[in-house]
């Protein structure tokens, strides 16, 4: 899967290297023959349009390929006219949809263009575009009529004329027809990734999609140097520089290099920067050394679903499923000391990264960099929050599979018939939740806060005895870590005594 993942990564950061596209401005046979008998093309990005626009005069360098070469399902054909057949695409995603237009040249009647708007959600955008494949469209000198060597100037007359009439007809609506130049399928998906690029806004994105992640996925590219960072910073650039509207650092893409390089640049100026002790930047907080919370937790057997989902998930994660864990096991309920996290993730992730993943666990654990300890990410309600059906969790815990929806976040609060209808009694095949979050979360907050007074109180210079006193102070006081959920009256475990 990850293979997969990283190669469609690859595929993608290739398409951004060499593949620019650019707006067609004017047809080529004007240079060549006929000149006043070829309508004139002046079809730019309107005000409705979002996609590049390209210097004036500025040629594709795709599209030169012989069409019956080319494998993509979309344009196979002998013929250009039949291919344009076939009926128009439209892709929707992120509230905006493209409606490709390939033969169904008019607004009326049009069940792609209908499909197409239906895919516009919440203020996004609809772009009509049509390409121009210059295999069928550019003078051959050797044909024995004007035209290309597949159509005669007047077919391709008529094209360019319904071209026109079509971009009327959008203006109409307060639209414009795109029209672009190279092989169709290569420059639509180009252009696709380039808009991609350009509105990449991090921490958005659904930390639950793994079949198509929300992010580049070239952590380990970048880790082992298969891809150099200055190259991929040129690459965004290149993006951003057609694209004039993106976003901007620290939510877009540039900004995510950016971060790596902030982290590289802190661990390289502070000493014992991997650790605790010794590290000047980094709060003294008692974390306890609980092995046995730390081996379920790293080996997902800690009753939270989404939680061990990840966890499963070896080799890489979403951001913001790293942040899940990392909380879980820190700050958020078991209170491990980040180290013992970062350690695991260094074995097990394909992007460890020295500087980054020291870093980010001491984001994280709010031991440096991000103070607010009162934002807790719920191991329940933040993964439903996208997922709702639960499909991560059913992909990577298949002995979750057949629990019904509403359980699959919380499956000790299944009646014990749906349990076993669902082959999966909790205790026996899946643990139980080791703690209750409602509770630990409540005593790791109070824990932080004490533990923040103290670094207050000594200027940052608190010495091991100073944090053996607060754990034993803060033990006493709370306990939860050892007291699983069905012995506090958590909303699960009130729902399970219901049932
Ligand atoms: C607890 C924890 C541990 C982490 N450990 C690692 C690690 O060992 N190695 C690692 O590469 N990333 C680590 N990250 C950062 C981040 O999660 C990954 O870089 C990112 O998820 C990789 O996916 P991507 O390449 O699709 O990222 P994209 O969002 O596509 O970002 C592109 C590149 O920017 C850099 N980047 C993105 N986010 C960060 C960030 N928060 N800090 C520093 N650089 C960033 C990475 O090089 C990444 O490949 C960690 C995050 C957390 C919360």
């Amino acid at each position: 899967m990850v293979v997969v993942v990283v190669v469609a990564s690859l595929a993608l950061f290739a398409l951004l290297a060499f593949g620019p596209f650019s707006i067609f401005y004017s047809n080529p046979l004007v240079t060549c023959r006929q000149a006043e008998q070829v309508p004139q093309l002046h079809f730019l990005a309107s005000r409705r349009h979002r996609f590049p626009a390209t210097k004036k005069g500025e040629e594709s360098c795709l599209g030169d390929r012989p069409l019956e070469k080319d494998s993509n399902a979309i344009t196979r054909g002998g013929n250009y006219f039949q291919s344009m057949s076939m009926a128009s695409s439209s892709f929707s995603g992120s509230g905006n949809a493209l409606m490709w237009f390939r033969k169904g040249l008019r607004i009326h009647d049009n069940p792609a263009l209908e499909c197409a708007s239906r895919g516009v959600t919440g203020g996004g955008f609809l772009y009509p575009v049509f390409v121009i494949d210059p295999h069928y469209m550019e003078p051959d000198p050797r044909a024995s009529s004007p035209g290309s060597s597949r159509a005669g100037l007047n077919r391709i007359r008529f094209l360019l004329e319904s071209l026109k009439d079509l971009d009327l007809s959008l203006r109409k609506l307060g639209s414009r027809l795109l029209v672009m130049k190279g092989e169709p399928g290569e420059v639509l998906i180009n252009c696709l990734k380039q808009k991609w690029v350009a509105t990449f806004e991090k921490p958005k994105g659904d930390p639950s999609a793994f079949l198509r992640p929300a992010t580049t996925t070239l952590s380990p590219y970048l880790k082992f140097g298969c891809v150099s960072s200055r190259y991929f910073y040129q690459c965004i650039q290149d993006v951003y520089t057609r694209n004039k509207k993106h976003t901007s650092p620290p939510v877009s893409l540039l900004g995510q290099l950016l971060w790596r390089d902030f982290f590289y640049t802190v661990a390289f100026g502070t000493p014992n920067f991997d650790q605790m002790r010794g590290n000047k930047i980094c709060k003294q907080i008692p974390w306890n050394d609980n092995d046995e919370l730390l081996t379920a937790w790293r080996e997902a057997k800690t009753g939270y679903p989404w939680i061990d989902a990840i966890m499963t998930q070896w080799g890489w994660m979403h951001h913001l499923a790293r942040h899940c864990v990392a909380c879980f096991l820190t700050r958020g309920d078991l209170f491990v000391h980040w180290e013992k996290g970062r350690d695991v993730f260094e074995r097990l992730l394909i992007d460890s990264d020295w500087a980054i993943n020291s870093g980010n666990w001491m984001w994280l654990s709010c031991s440096s960099f991000f103070y607010q300890y009162n934002r807790i990410y719920s191991p329940i309600s933040f993964g439903k929050k996208y997922d709702p059906n639960g499909n991560y969790i059913r992909h990577f815990l298949p002995i979750l599979k057949d629990m019904p929806k509403e359980y699959i976040y919380e499956p000790w609060t299944a009646p014990l018939s749906v349990q076993t209808k669902a082959k999966c009694i909790i205790g026996k095949d899946y643990p139980k939740p080791m703690v209750s979050h409602d509770s630990a979360s409540k005593d790791c907050k109070q824990k932080l806060a004490a533990a923040y007074e103290l670094n207050k109180k000594l200027n940052g210079v608190v010495s091991e005895e100073d944090l053996k006193v607060l754990q034993r102070k803060l033990d006493a006081t709370c306990d939860s870590v050892l007291n699983p959920v069905h012995s506090h009256s958590s909303s699960g475990a009130k729902r399970q005594r219901r049932s």
